[in-house]
């Protein structure tokens, strides 16, 4: 299971989109997981300032 990213709470910051190792995020109005690339490592989770990304 890709992440899941609230985009009611994502306030498009950014900071999780390098934090990918895979690249599978990208910043459009809010962050958005490509779901065939995630790999559920979980790496994102901690970058986001608001905790807008669940696992
Ligand atoms: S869980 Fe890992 S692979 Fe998936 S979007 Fe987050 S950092 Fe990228
Ligand atoms: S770090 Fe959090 S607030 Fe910033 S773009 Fe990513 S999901 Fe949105």
């Amino acid at each position: 299971m890709p992440v899941t990213i609230n985009k009611e709470v994502c306030i498009g910051c950014g900071a999780c989109v390098g934090g990918c190792p895979v690249g599978a995020l990208t910043l459009e109005d809010t962050a958005v997981c490509d779901e065939a690339t995630c790999i559920d490592c979980g790496a994102c989770v901690g970058t986001c300032p608001v905790e807008a990304i669940s696992q």
